[in-house]
């Protein structure tokens, strides 16, 4: 079920428990601003999900909310886990989800990593 973004955040949500480790994840990447880990059920061959610690719906959120320091370490992140996961070549994509009409399900932001096979051009 697609979310509602605009709502404050729920510490319920699947991914603020994970965060917790109240439910399991196949952890690829953490530091003190980001967790990465293979999404349950994959798109492509490579399916990673990087999320901030803080509790933010959406890159909308989190740019407004987020510190300086939480902005620039999120980002840093979704790159180095893309460079240590060999996915830089041959290449891979980065999606984020924000709101019903792109089918956000999971209200903590989330930047999926696709990569492992030819992604063809961009469908909406
Ligand atoms: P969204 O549609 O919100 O952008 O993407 C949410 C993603 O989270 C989906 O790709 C879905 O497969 C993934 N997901 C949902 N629940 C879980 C879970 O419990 N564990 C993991 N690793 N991924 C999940």
């Amino acid at each position: 079920m697609p979310v509602d973004a605009t709502l404050p955040y729920d510490d319920q949500n699947i991914f603020a428990r994970i965060l917790r480790g109240e439910i399991p994840s196949k952890k690829v990447y953490e530091d003190d601003h980001a967790l990465a880990f293979h999404d349950i059920a994959p798109w492509s061959p490579t399916h990673i999900l990087v999320i901030p610690k803080g509790p933010y719906v959406s890159w909308d959120d989190f740019s407004m909310r987020a510190s300086d320091a939480e902005i620039a370490g999120f980002v840093r992140a979704v790159g180095l886990v893309a460079r240590e996961a060999g996915l830089v070549e041959p290449g891979y994509r980065l999606l984020a989800n924000a709101g019903p009409h792109s089918h956000q399900e999971v209200p903590h932001l989330h930047v999926h990593i696709l990569a492992g096979r030819p992604l063809g051009p961009m469908l909406v």
